[in-house]
Order: C-alpha cells, then sequence, then structure tokens
C-alpha cells in the first residue's frame, strides 16, 4: 500500500513534515509538470502578453549591436593615432555621422590622422576603432582640426559596441517558460517582433468550504454574530489572478459529506476543466472538518497531510487520479484561517500555479533585512510572522542609502486579518531557532499581493 494513500495518513495520524521537505515535495512535482507536454499556446500582440509566460522563445533577429555602435557623442578615429601624436598633433575632421545615418562606402576607411563627428547610437565609420567624447576633446571650427584635451589618450575599442557583442544573429534572448515583463517585450521589440506566444493560463477552482460563511454582497445590512463573511474566496482569487491565472469560483460548500463531495465532483468535471483544485477550510482536526475524508473517497492521492509550519499547519496537498468524465487534478486543501490561506497560497500554491503555467524561472520572493527587536520561536513549527519592512528613505541622514528594517507585527494569529493588512512582509522564523536577536539579518517572505 503506497504509504501516504487516504487510510494510512488516518492510520498513523497525519504526520507533519518540515517546511522545507513540503516545499521540496511542491517543487518536485513542479518539475514533473514542466517535464510534460506544453499547454497550449496563442499569439499576442506584444503589450498585452506581458505578465504571460513564453511559448517560444525569443531570438536575435539578426547581430546586436548590427553594426560597430557609437555609445558618446563625440569624434570616431584610429586609437594608435592619439597614442604616437606628439603633443600637440591634431586630427582633421572630414565629416559627420548621426545615428540612423550611414558612412557613404564611396568614401571608404579613416586614413591617418582622419577623424568623424559622431553621435550616439551612430555606426563608426572604417577604419576607426574608438570614440573619444566631445568633453575630450578641443574642437577649432576654423580649421576643422581636433586635439585631444592635454595628455589624453584611448585605447582602441573605446566608447564603442562592436557588431554581435550583445548578440549574434540566432541567438535565444529569452528562454521559452520566461515570465513576460517590461524587458522582454523590449527585446521583443528590438528584434522587429510585433507579437508574443504566450501559454494559455492556468485555471484554478477555488471551493471554500463552512457552514458559518456568508457572501459579502454590499448591502450594508448586518449578519448574525455567528455568521462571518467569506473572505477566502476573495483572497484566493486575487492571488490566483496577480500569479497570472484564472480562477473559477465554485459555490461554498457546507460542512456535510454531501455538499462536500457534490462540489468537489463539479471541481472535477472535465467540463469545468480547471487545472488545479483549491479549498479553503475543513482540514483540522475538528468533527466536521470533513475535506481530506471527501478527497480520500474520490482517490485521492495525498503528498503531504500537514506541515511543521504557523499560520498553516493543517495544509493538505495531494492529487486526484484521472476517473469517468474526470481529468487528473492537483488540490491544496488550504486551512480555514484567512491568514493561513493566503500564507500557504504564496509558500505552496505559488510554485506550482507557476509549473502549471509553464514558467520555469519562478523562484520563492524571499529577501533579507536587518531586525529591529528580538522574536522569539518556540514550539519547533517554522513560523511566518505579518512584519513591516521599512526601506528608510525619510530619515535624516542623506549621507549615506538607507537601510531597510523589519519589525514584527503585534497580531492575535492566524485569523488576524486587521493585523495582516497592516503587513508588507512575512519574518521567517525557522524551526531550529529559538531566537531571532535584534540586530540580526533575517529571512523575509516578500507579499506578492
Ligand atoms: P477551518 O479551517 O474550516 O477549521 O476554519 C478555520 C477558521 O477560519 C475558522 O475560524 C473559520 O471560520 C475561518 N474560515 C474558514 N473559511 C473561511 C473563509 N472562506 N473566509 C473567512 N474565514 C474562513
Ligand atoms: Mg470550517
Amino acid at each position: 500500500m503506497d504509504p501516504r494513500s487516504a487510510e494510512n495518513i488516518y492510520a498513523a495520524g497525519a504526520s507533519q513534515i518540515s517546511y522545507l521537505e513540503a516545499l521540496h515535495i511542491v517543487m518536485e512535482q513542479a518539475s514533473t509538470l514542466l517535464q510534460q507536454p506544453s499547454p497550449t499556446h496563442k499569439t499576442l500582440p506584444l503589450i498585452e502578453s506581458v505578465g504571460r509566460v513564453l511559448a517560444d522563445p525569443i531570438l536575435a533577429d539578426r547581430d546586436q549591436p548590427p553594426f560597430h555602435r557609437s555609445t558618446r557623442d563625440g569624434y570616431a578615429l584610429r586609437a594608435e593615432d592619439l597614442v604616437t601624436a606628439e603633443t600637440g598633433t591634431q586630427l582633421r575632421l572630414i565629416g559627420q555621422l548621426r545615428a540612423g545615418e550611414a558612412w557613404p562606402e564611396y568614401r571608404g576607411a579613416l586614413g591617418v590622422g582622419e577623424a568623424v563627428e559622431i553621435m550616439t547610437g551612430a555606426p563608426v565609420p572604417p577604419g576607426a576603432d574608438a570614440v573619444l567624447m566631445l568633453e575630450h576633446a578641443e574642437f577649432d571650427a576654423f580649421s576643422s582640426r581636433l586635439r585631444p584635451t592635454t595628455g589624453r589618450t584611448i585605447v582602441p575599442g573605446a566608447n564603442i559596441v562592436p557588431r554581435g557583442a550583445e548578440a549574434k544573429q540566432g541567438d535565444v534572448l529569452a528562454t521559452l517558460g520566461t515570465r513576460i515583463a517590461a524587458t522582454h517585450i523590449a527585446l521583443a521589440a528590438s528584434c522587429g517582433m510585433a507579437t508574443l506566444t504566450v501559454y494559455r493560463q492556468p485555471r484554478v477552482a477555488i471551493l471554500t468550504t463552512g457552514d458559518e460563511l456568508v457572501d459579502p454582497n454590499g448591502s450594508g445590512s448586518l449578519i448574525p454574530t455567528h455568521q462571518i463573511y467569506n473572505s477566502n474566496a476573495y483572497s484566493t482569487a486575487a492571488l490566483v489572478h496577480a500569479a497570472g491565472a484564472l480562477s473559477i469560483r465554485l459555490p461554498t460548500a457546507r460542512d456535510q459529506r454531501e455538499s462536500l463531495t457534490n462540489s468537489i465532483r463539479t471541481a472535477l468535471d472535465t467540463n469545468s476543466a480547471a487545472d488545479l483544485l483549491l479549498l479553503s477550510g475543513g482540514v483540522s482536526m475538528g468533527k466536521f472538518d470533513l475535506v481530506e475524508e471527501v478527497l480520500a473517497s474520490f482517490g485521492a492521492e495525498f503528498f503531504f497531510t500537514g506541515v511543521r509550519i504557523q499560520p498553516g499547519k493543517p495544509l493538505v496537498f495531494g492529487r486526484i487520479p484521472a476517473g469517468a468524465g474526470m481529468t487528473a487534478r492537483y488540490f491544496f486543501g488550504l486551512p480555514g484561517n484567512p491568514i493561513s490561506t493566503m500564507v500557504t497560497f504564496a509558500l505552496f500554491v505559488r510554485p506550482l500555479l507557476a509549473a502549471l503555467a509553464g514558467e520555469r524561472n519562478w523562484q520563492p520572493s524571499f529577501v533579507m533585512a536587518r531586525l529591529s527587536q528580538e522574536v522569539r520561536n518556540t514550539g519547533g513549527l517554522t513560523r511566518f510572522l505579518p512584519a513591516w519592512l521599512d526601506r528608510g528613505f525619510g530619515t535624516e541622514d542623506s549621507s549615506a542609502l538607507p537601510e531597510p528594517t523589519v519589525t514584527p507585527i503585534p497580531w492575535h494569529g492566524s485569523g488576524d486579518l486587521a493585523a495582516n493588512a497592516r503587513a508588507n512582509v512575512y519574518i521567517i522564523a525557522p524551526e531550529q531557532e529559538s531566537c531571532l536577536a535584534a540586530g540580526s539579518y533575517v529571512r523575509l517572505l516578500l507579499l506578492e499581493l
């Protein structure tokens, strides 16, 4: 029997793995996904492809730069002439080249002692091998002669990017699987492309569970005290969209086997064609936390059920095999506490979603910053604590670049949306470290949204 099968999970009592072990399992599935035949793709105008994933590499249409390009306004000349020139020797100006102009072929290569006035971005004429900056030369308009400012010499190649130095025709400039940003749009445009081929966006079914949930309706009428508004459906959809995927929202399931079974069946129906199923709530130890049990009744394979993290400990990750009218589908059972839902999304759903989108260079957004006060961590869990990363601008000292510092935000645990909304990062307190000292550098998880 598969040691991770549903029966064993219940038999053994869900064993919890570490944050890194869980991440490793997700990344393993992500790389399996990326080895499979690519999802279908389509062609979009350049601007519309921002945020999508390249399905074809961007290739250099010609050498880049296509000519020996001057990077300065100045004088194209033979470096040798300045090295050998006696003090006072002058060069003769024989012409001018603006960006977009070609040196006429009939004029041939620059001869000894000749120079051409050249603008940034213009092709260096044949025979010249360096560009002397305008500021480094004295020009006498009357005699059309110039000389370098006292003692200045120049090395061959100065202020020139040679043809093909940046890329050769046919080189891969951006690989397939790249998330398209402004820089890739610029790259494509610089190769004369008007469209890009992108993968289709993954579709994510979102299923919230809980008898207490009421949908916000904006009517302003109060709901009974014991009910709560469903916020996870919205935060999850927002995170899905920020990850460049599409969301399909299913009606909230009740905490009953039948309701959950029907909802999950709808989500798995081939016609609804979601690539990933995200459930929220119902994965803890409570009597009415039925999500794992109902998923198991669909033959689900569980990769893990519980991770030693806080928030988010009861997180479940698995896959339902293809069956009658159903395609194989990955799922996450996200814990229902609103902060747990968002943190586990950032930590585990995001990497899988990147792979489903065909993105090959995704990495978690971890950075380091100095901690303003001591943080204690007991209990053997890796903690993600809402915190404020102050970039340090607006301080008195204008002589040095500011140093960012991070400060934890007081909170009441994984349901405290108010505290979470005041945070812009999470401090990561690793499970094996019981104390993060004030002034030390700590790792942070950056929030994507
Ligand atoms: P559960 O994981 O179902 O045990 O839920 C844990 C906590 O999160 C409970 O306080 C729930 O009321 C709350 N919760 C569950 N689902 C949602 C949701 N969709 N929106 C807001 N809070 C939720
Ligand atoms: Mg619940």
